[in-house]
């Protein structure tokens, strides 16, 4: 379970140029559950992201994974351009480090790394610079460096910015997957229209604080709250403009039109 108990983060404190990114937030997520974190650009999410991940340290307030501080190996953070991590001379060692630090035996290390290649197309790749392949394949190896330690959890900043068709599919294979496995996902995304159907939560963040924490079923009662923060799917709100009742707009969104 995470727990999230008056977190705050400031960026550069103390200094002329500090920053509140995130004020006195709190919730929990309970095992298994798929959360959609929104709001408008700036208003904290890649922030709480990081602070889940315990790549950043909270100013104040903390958060508990399993009533302890978040462990690397526990929750896996697919960053919004994942390739600009790589660091590794071979796509083999970029996916392997993970796990060689782990102690891992060598035949297991060698068996997961080429099963998760071959599930992500990119074993014929498995000797190459990571640096030389192409947009699409960096991605991919990328990704697969970030499962390779199977995580419990995993957060995603804006899956699907700069992805093709492909791109498209493999995250939502992942999504899908993680979803079968019982396992928690939390999905950053301006695209309300990808979140919809693969959450069933949604937390809102406005400018550094929560302002919402509802269930898929009540997303109709929030979207003029979404639409006040530049959020909310056009679509809708042009039918909710037209008064359609509540029960209508909720089968047409569960419907995914
Ligand atoms: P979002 O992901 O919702 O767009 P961020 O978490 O990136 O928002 O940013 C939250 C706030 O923190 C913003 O005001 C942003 O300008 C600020 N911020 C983000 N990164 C830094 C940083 N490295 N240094 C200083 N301020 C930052
Ligand atoms: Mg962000």
């Amino acid at each position: 379970m995470i727990e999230v108990k008056s977190l705050s983060y400031l960026y550069h404190p103390k200094t002329p140029f500090q920053t509140p990114a995130l004020n006195e937030i709190s919730f929990n997520i309970n095992p298994g559950e798929i959360v959609g974190l929104i709001g408008p650009g700036g208003s904290g999410k890649s922030c709480l992201l990081r602070c889940l991940a315990g790549i950043l340290t909270p100013t104040a307030g903390e958060v508990l994974i399993d009533n302890r501080p978040p462990q690397p190996e526990n929750v896996g953070l697919i960053i919004q351009e994942p390739e600009v991590q790589f660091f590794y001379e071979t796509v083999y060692r970029e996916i392997a480090f993970a796990l060689e630090y782990r102690g891992l035996n060598r035949k297991l290390i060698d068996r997961t790394v080429s099963d998760l290649l071959a599930k992500f197309n990119c074993l014929d790749k498995i000797g190459e610079s990571p640096f030389r392949l192409s947009g699409g394949e960096q991605r991919r190896v990328a990704i697969a460096g970030i499962l390779a330690l199977n995580p419990e959890i995993l957060l995603m900043d804006e899956p699907t910015v700069g992805l093709d068709v492909k791109g498209l599919e493999l995250i939502s294979r992942i999504i899908e997957e993680y979803r079968s496995e019982g396992k928690t996902l939390v999905i950053v995304s301006h695209d309300l229209d990808f979140l919809y159907p693969r959450v069933e939560r949604y937390l809102v963040l406005n400018r550094g604080r929560l302002i919402a924490d509802f269930a898929k079923s009540d997303y109709h009662h929030y979207l003029e709250l979404l639409q006040e923060i530049g959020l909310g799917l056009p679509e809708l709100a042009e039918l909710k403009r037209r008064e359609l009742p509540v029960e209508i707009l909720q089968s047409l969104m569960d419907l995914g039109l």
